[in-house]
């Protein structure tokens, strides 16, 4: 009788943990999900003005991913984002936050991390996926390999998250328009082109 109530509570905490861990992360990556990202970022804000220490973040978006699926299949491009997402895990520290941003688009919030340093795992990661020779599991065939652009921010004083985000977003196309497969911070952005008038 006892028992059975104890295994009934574990159960339930089980189950409770379960859908805790549903509602933080997605489910095929593994990584934290966006929901995640927005409370992570509330908090690392609070505690990089308290004790006036940086904060970075990555934003990484891998290159030519339509034309991929098209030339391998969806359920391909889908193992190539799972790895994609192990490289991030893999090259951030556990205080650090590595999530899905979007679709095939990654973002690593880094506290206590300056540009500079930022940029410096950036380029360890970007470095570390297009070195990968990727192979079909199913047949062990060559499929080439993948790159990634990754866009990188520093929050600075007063200033929202989402205003960083921005700025990696806008390293994140530049390194688009300059070729893929590099890093640009955002100390490298050029000026936005003026809005011209008819
Ligand atoms: P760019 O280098 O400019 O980023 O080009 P792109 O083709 O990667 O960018 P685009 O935004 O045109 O296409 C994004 C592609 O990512 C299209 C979409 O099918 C694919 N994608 C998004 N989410 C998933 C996913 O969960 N699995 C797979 N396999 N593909 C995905
Ligand atoms: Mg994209
Ligand atoms: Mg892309």
């Amino acid at each position: 009788m006892f028992t059975a109530i104890v295994r009934d509570v574990t159960e339930r905490k089980r189950g409770e943990e379960e859908l805790r861990w549903q509602a933080t992360h997605d489910p095929l990556t593994g990584l934290a999900n966006r929901h995640s990202v927005e409370e992570f970022l509330r908090l690392a804000q609070i505690n990089a003005m308290e004790k006036d220490e940086p904060l970075s973040v990555l934003l990484i978006d891998i290159d030519n991913f339509k034309q991929f699926n098209d030339d391998h299949g969806h359920p391909v491009g889908d193992q190539v984002l799972r790895l994609v997402g192990n490289v991030l895990q893999e090259e951030v520290r556990d205080v650090d936050l590595a999530a899905r941003y979007g679709g095939e688009e990654l973002i690593a919030v880094l506290p206590g991390i300056d540009l500079a340093a930022g940029a410096t795992v950036a380029e360890r990661i970007r470095r570390r996926i297009a070195a990968a020779r990727l192979t079909r599991r199913a047949t062990g065939k060559e499929i080439g390999s993948i790159t990634v652009s990754i866009g990188v921010a520093q929050l600075q004083l007063a200033e929202s998250t989402e205003a960083m985000i921005e700025r990696c977003d806008r390293g994140l196309y530049q390194a688009k328009r300059q070729g893929r497969n590099r890093t640009v911070t955002e100390n490298e952005l050029e000026p936005a082109p003026e809005a011209s008038v008819a």
